[in-house]
């Protein structure tokens, strides 16, 4: 790297400038096995490998690197306040834990690049999981707690797990949501069945055990005790996980990451972004069920040598079970967090509580917080900015990318100046990130200041990106690289504007993704659904602003037989089988909050639903030009209907 590099903008230009260099430096971060002995390998684009030739381990880097220096030291604290259950683990403790899981994985028969489907509560079992897949070259593919059997069976299908690993239930809120019906249910309407069960008994709902199939954790844990199981020398390219995420179409894409990139990308931003030490204190509020829980609930802040809190429950319960808006904020002073991260969501539930909680602990240790997985809008960003009086860092990212792109770099640790964050922008690309705006249909680059295109990536992508689709490059190239006319590049389906100072601005998706308390849907699978009921004839749903969750799902509902559904209280029914529909396939978190019937949904004429004017009439915008329809009328009925409440 040449000389200290302290403006933002010099940092940035030598990491695309000399990618080579910029990358070799930030992969001194982590330890090798064997060094790597080409940097970048962009031969096919647009398929990044990197550093190839060497050999490394993520468990390794997560774990066991540090147990010569703070063995002793917090890694992994676990904290209830559905159970009341907190649990410190030590770097060592961690270290055996891991083991007897690895253990146990090797004898239900998992190799190198078996799939371990995980489908857990935020217990530490799960993260014990997570790093005994790392530290035996499996794949893990993590699925969320809270998605049903409908859902779960299908990535059982894609994934073709020899092991799933799971539990006997979830708790949120103090309900007990039994996962072993739902895991067994989806096993059965899966064509995939896996060899073998591992089930973590909380004591929280019985469980059916099937012989031969299901293994209890105490039993194996017992078993495997002392286990030792060394680290598989992986390498850099070989697949750590894949995670699922929507897209346009009803079928679930498997984001699958490699392993060497991935951790480099982490170690670096934890650096550079985070602004992470060891021996310090993380708290990333997520779930291991989305990328966020991987990337900085496990991997990165124990590749940094930090402790990372994993936490189940509401933001709102205390760890009596009683209502508490200050449990996070009693964490924060308790384990001395000093950086935390959350969702814009949680935060908008935090703010309709007592202000008095903000200062009802000794906040000093926190020097920064972190949101994501959402717009932030101004009103939450100066509230908790004014609470905390600490900056408000909010990062852009997705699934695909496993670490944010646009943002602001911490400055501290680097000597990198941080930016002055400006209200509703995540900040300015990252290292490494070629950002680019363009027009949506010609493809022509958008470079005067805030003019609205699709925000896109120039290939190479840097470490950590995902690799590809899981056993589909076909849709890896064709859904992200080739959707913009006469350019190869990366897109995001999201909008957005660059300003006069370089700052961005991102402003929805462009596709029919939609974004629920943070959690990333598509409206399609909720479509598909929705149509597998008898008395639907067809269905459109789309994502409705919505001042606490960000955005709600709305269906509109066209009946088989509207005859039947003339009085109000058989409509009502409907609309509640409908909704339970959505719950047993895709779980409570897909459901609509309003189900809608119409007679008609409005369509161009060539038959393409017109979504975006569904929206913008639901959000109460005029529909302005997109209302170019066979049918206007049938607006006019969403309208009605949306006014109706
Ligand atoms: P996910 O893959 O679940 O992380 O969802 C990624 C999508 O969430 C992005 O494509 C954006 O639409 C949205 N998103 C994530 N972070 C932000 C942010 N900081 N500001 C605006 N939108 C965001």
């Amino acid at each position: 790297m040449p000389g200290p590099l302290t403006s933002y903008a010099d940092f940035y230009q030598h990491s695309i400038d000399q990618p080579d260099a910029f990358w070799t430096e930030q992969a001194k971060l982590i330890d090798w096995f064997a060094p790597f002995t080409r940097v970048c390998n962009n031969d096919k684009p647009p398929f990044a490998h990197w550093f190839e030739g060497g050999k490394t381990n993520l468990c390794h880097n997560a774990v066991d690197r540090h147990l010569a220096t703070r063995g002793d030291q917090a890694a992994l604290i676990y904290v209830s306040s559905e159970t009341g259950i907190e649990k410190t683990y030590s770097f060592k403790e961690l270290h055996l834990e891991v083991q007897r899981m690895a253990a146990s994985l090797k004898a239900m028969g998992v190799v190198q690049g078996d799939r371990v489907l995980i489908y857990m509560p935020m217990i530490a079992e799960a993260a014990f999981a997570m790093l005994a897949c790392a530290r035996i070259g499996a794949i893990h593919c993590v699925v969320f707690g809270g998605f049903a059997s409908g859902s779960l069976a299908s990535r059982i299908d894609d994934a073709s797990p020899k092991v799933i690993v799971s539990a006997d239930a979830g708790s949120r809120g103090g309900k007990v949501v039994a996962y072993k019906p739902l895991l067994d249910e989806a096993i059965r309407l899966s064509s995939h069945k896996p060899e073998a069960v591992l089930l973590v008994d909380r004591a929280l709902a019985p469980m059916d055990m099937t012989p031969g199939r299901d293994l209890l954790w105490a039993d194996l844990r017992a078993k495997y005790m002392q286990a030792q199981v060394p680290c598989e020398a992986l390498d850099s390219t070989a697949i750590s996980y894949t995670i699922y995420t929507s897209g346009t179409t009803g079928k679930p894409k498997g984001v699958q990451r490699d392993t060497g990139g991935y951790a480099v990308a982490l170690a670096a931003s934890m650096k550079h972004i985070f602004d992470g030490q060891p021996g310090e204190t993380y708290f990333s509020t997520s779930d291991i069920g989305w990328v966020v829980g991987h990337s900085y609930i496990i991997y990165g802040p124990l590749i940094a040598g930090m402790a990372s809190i994993m936490y189940e429950g509401l933001p709102t319960q205390g760890m009596d079970g009683q209502p508490n808006g200050g449990v996070w904020w009693s964490l924060v002073e308790k384990y001395k967090v000093t950086a935390m991260f959350s969702a814009p969501t949680a935060v908008r539930v935090l703010k309709k509580q007592d202000p008095a909680y903000l200062k009802k602990y000794d906040l000093s240790s926190l020097r920064a917080l972190f949101l994501a997985g959402e717009p932030l809008d101004e009103p939450t960003a100066r509230w908790i900015s004014e609470g905390l009086n600490v900056p408000i860092i909010d990062n852009y990212w997705q699934t695909e990318t496993g670490w944010p792109l646009i943002t602001l770099m911490s400055g501290s640790t680097n000597g990198v100046e941080r930016k002055t964050p400006k209200f509703g922008s995540p900040g300015v690309p990252m290292y490494g990130y070629r950002v680019k705006i363009l027009h949506e249909s010609t493809g022509e680059e958008l470079t005067r200041p805030n003019e609205k295109g699709v925000v896109v990536i120039e290939g190479p992508t840097p470490p950590g990106f995902m690799q590809t689709i899981w056993k589909d490059d076909a849709r890896f190239v064709n859904t992200y690289w080739k959707s913009v006319p006469g350019k190869m590049v990366y897109n995001t389906f999201d909008w957005g504007i660059r300003d006069e100072d370089g700052y961005y601005f991102i402003l929805g998706r462009t596709d029919d993704v939609i974004n629920v308390a943070g959690h990333r849907l598509g409206t399609r699978e909720i479509e598909e659904s929705i149509s597998g009921h008898a008395m639907v004839a067809e269905v459109a749903v789309v994502g409705v602003a919505d001042a606490l969750k960000g955005q709600v799902a709305m269906a509109f509902v066209v009946p088989k037989d509207a005859a039947a559904l003339t009085d109000a209280s058989a409509a009502f029914k409907l609309e509640g089988e409908i909704m339970k529909r959505v719950d047993g396939d895709l779980g409570a978190v897909a459901r609509p909050s309003r189900v809608r019937f119409v007679s008609v949904l409005p369509k161009t004429r060539s038959g393409k639903l017109l979504r975006r004017a569904i929206q913008a009439v639901c959000e109460g915008r005029d529909a302005g030009d997109l209302t170019t329809m066979d049918d206007p009328a049938a607006l006019e009925q969403i309208r009605d209907r949306v006014k109706l409440g």
